[in-house]
């Protein structure tokens, strides 16, 4: 290996001095951010480089929108929840007006694995139950009970026993009726559970299946899985932490896609465009049942100036057109990937809008290595990306949804010159 610059082996072994265990880095040759624009990160080796990974920055990085709106608020007020100011109730309702009329109040938080939390307390409060179903490679998030239902967090062993894990709904596995193989995975589940005493709580899942490697096709899959956790009592959770926000370019849901209207739904990442801002949506009856056993406080989620750069966000994906910008850009983006299939080791493009999975695989089956060797071929080209999926083996691409069709072919071309150089 190439020793690392000075100034970059020097930050390093201070981080792991400090971070110890915790610190966990991307790349062979770490990145060091100056500052960043659009999509575009700017790096302390002079380069700008084209970011097609981060989905937190998702109406761009530093939009001014978002600066303006939090440098404004932080100069004037900010302060927790327990008091009146307009900002909070305008985004209240702004957001709440993006979902079915049912789901009326939203609960904010800090972050997607508070959102989660609280969902699971949420729905076992409704349903009397404590077992969840979830995929096998999700991730929901890094609390005690969120990552019981979080199989991807384990590195030895698995989720208790009131977690239940189902497959993917991957047409690898379920052939052309991926909604009834996952439907019958999840009633197969549910009866698992069941029958050994637990009572079924909830359907927990991510609507565009992020960490499982990213399935989105044939829209309307989940809704057999839905009914059925519902006839079996327990509520569906939709996880939006990734898929919200617009990404999928058929709206600002991911659920939407499916045809299902969640019990719950979990939003955080992009809510704020870095600012930690997320919470979750649910119906009246269900919270209140909840409010009636329990408290909950969040000292800092809902403040002012959380509320103003959530709010910003929301404004900046309609002015600039972004949802729209979702689907045409991926769209374009997803043909002309599926155009190196056949010519490459590319086994399947997947996803919808700006989330898209590029799997890699040989004979041998599943080729983590060729998805390595991308994410260090892409930035070595500028280009920042990463992978997911059960062996890794699944480049996962979602981008800010600023990026423009050309950013998209500088992908697809630097992709294509990895793969060339073996
Ligand atoms: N749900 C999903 C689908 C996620 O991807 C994540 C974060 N990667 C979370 C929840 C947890 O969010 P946070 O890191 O903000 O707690």
């Amino acid at each position: 290996k190439a020793a690392l610059p000075p100034d970059i082996a020097a930050l390093v072994e201070r981080r792991i001095r400090s971070f110890g265990a915790g610190s966990v880095l991307f790349y062979d040759e770490p990145l060091k951010v100056v500052r960043a624009e659009g999509a575009y990160l700017h790096a302390s080796d002079g380069r700008a480089y084209l970011d097609f990974y981060n989905n937190v920055p998702t109406v761009g990085h530093c939009h001014p929108r978002v600066v303006e709106a939090v440098q404004r608020q932080i100069g004037a007020f900010n302060i927790h929840s327990r008091y009146l100011f307009d900002i909070a109730h305008d985004y209240a309702e702004t957001l709440l007006a993006t979902f079915p009329p049912a789901l009326s109040n939203v609960v904010l938080t800090c972050t997607g694995s508070e959102s989660n939390d609280l969902a699971l307390r949420l729905a076992a409060r409704a349903s009397g139950g404590t077992g969840f179903v979830v995929t096998r490679t999700a991730y929901h998030g890094n609390t005690a009970a969120v990552t019981e239902v979080s199989p991807s967090s384990y590195k030895r062993g698995g989720p208790p026993a009131h977690v239940r894990m189902v497959p993917a709904p991957d047409p690898a596995l379920f052939g052309n009726d991926v909604a009834q193989g996952f439907t019958d995975a999840v009633f197969a589940a549910i009866a698992g559970m069941e029958a050994d005493g637990i009572r079924f709580a909830g359907l927990l899942v991510d609507t565009i299946f992020s960490s499982d490697g990213v399935f989105a096709d044939p829209p309307g899959f989940l809704k057999g899985a839905v009914e059925v956790a519902h006839a079996a009592g327990g509520l569906f959770i939709a996880d939006e932490v990734q898929p919200g926000f617009g990404r999928t370019g058929a709206g600002m849901w991911g659920f939407a896609r499916h045809g299902v209207e969640p019990d719950i739904v979990t939003l955080g990442k992009p809510m704020g465009n870095g600012y930690p801002v997320a919470g979750l949506v649910t119906r009246p009856e269900i919270l209140s049942a909840f409010c009636a056993d329990f408290g909950y406080f969040n000292t800092f989620a809902a403040s002012p100036v959380a509320t103003a750069a959530a709010m910003a966000v929301l404004e900046a994906i309609e002015a600039d057109g972004l949802i729209a910008n979702a689907e045409r850009v991926g769209r374009h983006l997803a043909g002309r990937l599926r155009h190196l299939q056949g010519r490459t080791p590319i086994t399947a493009v997947r996803g919808a809008g700006l989330y898209l999975g590029v799997e890699f695989g040989s004979e041998n089956g599943p080729a983590p290595d060729i998805a390595k060797g991308l994410i260090n071929g892409l930035k070595q080209r500028g280009i920042l990306i990463g992978a997911a999926g059960q062996y890794g083996n699944v480049l996962k691409i979602r981008p800010p949804l600023c990026v423009t069709a050309a950013h998209a072919d500088q992908l697809v071309e630097a992709i294509e010159d990895v793969l060339a150089a073996g």
